[in-house]
């Protein structure tokens, strides 16, 4: 079995052209870290994850692999191993043939490599399917076969692009759950490309979230939840409303600022010049529908939509400069006195649960 490899990445660049996709990020990725790369089409995730595994060259930068620079070595000499979204199965050859490929491409005797193939089929609960080709199974069977390919070469590191957005839901859930528990049992790095906050909360212990080729913010899923670095961050995570503003000072530990149009309100933040624009984070499960309390902060907004989500409701609200502000209210409390759309509403919550956003070298 390898030992899991720490990936350093050191202010790497892919350039299609003109196209900048990935503008000088560095990242250190732990050793049996689950990393997952998160972020909107386009940002730059696969591009990132192709030039780790060696599928796409590198502009500038480089890459080191527990230790080794790799920058210039094909993907067969990396120690890693990519499973891909299509997950790429041989149609007209049997899932033993689809798990050995690799190893009869390096000259690994049919015997053994049959042997391997069948162990790793085991590892993924698929043997006995073993001589039915991919067509005969099902979306998750493919994806585990594909899992038991990309293993069979006992990488340091797996990398998956969006291995889970070909399955349906529910077994999303449940290959998001097998997933997280091959990666503790083998303990290798995993890392893994999707644009699905829920995926990426569920899977990684570093979540790396990246905007127009470049990292936002690259932490532990807590730490993006509760302390979102950016703007971006706050609003892609989802949680969070963002309400923008110029400074006006700084009392009780809290900067205060102005929203243009509205009122002026506080945010946990270090100290900052007056008239300074500032974005503020404040959690949409830590609004309440009701007047400020003594330390607290509000407004009232015309409630635009509702949305019924079974435990919660969730409201959107405009007013007083501050546009699209989502409230998600308990669903007793909300059934108790309903509330509809047109109706304006006080807004409120506590100082402590807005944050004052930019990234902490800004
Ligand atoms: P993501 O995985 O986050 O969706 P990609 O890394 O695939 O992002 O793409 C980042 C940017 O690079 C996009 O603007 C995309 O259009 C561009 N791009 C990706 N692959 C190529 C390519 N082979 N040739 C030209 N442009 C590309």
């Amino acid at each position: 079995m390898s030992q899991p490899a720490e990936i350093d990445i050191i202010s790497v660049s892919k350039k299609y052209g003109p196209t900048t996709a990935v503008d000088a990020i560095s990242l250190k990725i732990p050793a049996g870290a689950y990393c997952c790369l998160l972020g909107p089409s386009g940002c730059g995730k696969s591009s990132t994850l192709r030039m780790i595994a060696g599928h796409e060259s590198i502009s500038q930068g480089d890459i080191r692999l527990g230790g080794k620079v790799v920058t210039d070595f094909p993907p067969a000499k990396r120690g890693t191993a990519m499973m891909f979204q299509s997950y790429a199965l041989f149609p007209h050859m049997d899932l033993i043939d689809n798990v050995a490929f690799s190893l009869k491409m390096k000259g690994v005797e049919k015997g053994e490599r049959r042997a391997r193939a069948l162990d790793m089929l085991k590892l993924m609960q698929m043997e006995p399917y073993a001589s039915r080709r991919p067509a005969q199974l099902s979306g998750g069977q493919q994806q585990r076969v594909a899992l038991a390919r990309a293993l069979i070469t006992d990488p340091e590191a797996l990398l998956l692009d969006e291995p889970l957005s070909a399955l349906d839901p529910f077994l999303k859930i449940r290959m998001r759950a097998e997933l997280k528990r091959l990666q503790k049992n083998l303990g290798i790095t995993f890392v893994h490309v999707t644009h699905s906050q829920d995926e990426a909360m569920a899977l990684a212990d570093l979540i790396v979230v990246m905007n127009d080729g470049r990292i936002e913010q690259a932490a532990h899923p807590r730490e993006v939840f509760e302390r979102p670095a950016t703007a971006f961050v706050a609003r892609f995570m989802g949680d969070h409303n963002v309400v923008s503003g110029r400074v006006t000072g700084h009392r009780d530990g809290l900067v205060t600022f102005e929203v243009p149009g509205g009122p002026e309100l506080a945010a946990v933040g270090r100290p900052m010049e007056a008239g300074r624009a500032v974005d503020v984070a404040i959690r949409t499960d830590r609004v309440r529908i009701g007047a400020p309390e003594q330390e607290g902060f509000g407004f009232t907004g015309i409630v635009s939509n509702i949305e019924y989500q079974g435990a919660s409701v969730k409201i959107s609200a405009a007013g007083a400069g501050i546009e699209d502000f989502t409230v998600i209210a308990d669903d007793t409390a909300f059934f108790a006195r309903p509330i509809v759309i047109g109706e304006a509403i006080p807004l409120s919550w506590a100082a402590r649960d807005a944050l004052v956003l930019g990234r902490l070298d800004s």
